[in-house]
Parts: C-alpha cells; sequence; structure tokens
C-alpha cells in the first residue's frame, strides 16, 4: 500500500503512469525510495529536481545497473511496463528518482 507522501513525490511529480485510485498498486522503484528514505529526504532531494511533462516523458538511455538494481524485482517487470520491455514509453517516477539520485546529475 502506497503512503501518501510518498506518492506526492514519487507518483504525482515524476511518474507518467501514475492513475489516481490505484493506492495498493507500487512498483520496485517506489518500494525502494519508500524503505531507504524518510519523506523529508525524498522531498529534499526530489526539489532539486524539474518535475512536470518533460522529465516524466523522457527514455533515458539504456542503463543495466538500472535495470538489475530498480527492475528486475518490480511487479511490472514481465508484463505491464513499456519501458522494461521495449523502451517504448519512460521509466516510471520512482525509477527517475532514483537514476538521479544515483548519478547526482540533478538537472
Ligand atoms: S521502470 Fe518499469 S519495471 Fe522499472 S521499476 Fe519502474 S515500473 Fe518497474
Amino acid at each position: 500500500m502506497k503512503d501518501k507522501s510518498y506518492t506526492e513525490i514519487i507518483c504525482r511529480k515524476f511518474c507518467k503512469y501514475y492513475k489516481e485510485g490505484k493506492e495498493e498498486l507500487l512498483c520496485r522503484g517506489y518500494e525502494i525510495l519508500r524503505d531507504n528514505l524518510t519523506a523529508h529526504e525524498l522531498e529534499m532531494l526530489a526539489g532539486s529536481l524539474k518535475s512536470g511533462d518533460e522529465i516524466k516523458n523522457r527514455i533515458p538511455p539504456k542503463n543495466n545497473e538500472m535495470t538489475e538494481l530498480v527492475c528486475r524485482r518490480c511487479d511490472f517487470f514481465i508484463d505491464g511496463c513499456d519501458f522494461a520491455e521495449n523502451r517504448s514509453g519512460p521509466p516510471c517516477g520512482g525509477y527517475i528518482l532514483i537514476s538521479k539520485i544515483i548519478s547526482r546529475r540533478f538537472c
């Protein structure tokens, strides 16, 4: 189950796929952020990033480390993620945030 304070940041600001009312559905990216950062820490980190359509729609370069770290254990990896399946769509908000936090290339 999602936590509203994390959902506001990860999903509402950064995820193209977020749908209101589907609070029982969460990806591995969300779980990693929720389990390793307080909502306040996440808000501070996310505050350095642009949000909105630009970042939500960007398809980043292929990154095998991120696939292993974030996507491989995601419930949507096998069926349900355009990014993981064939990169026909952008990654979820969790993936975007983790990628930016790791690279520290806040843009
Ligand atoms: S990009 Fe897709 S497979 Fe990877 S964590 Fe997000 S929803 Fe899951």
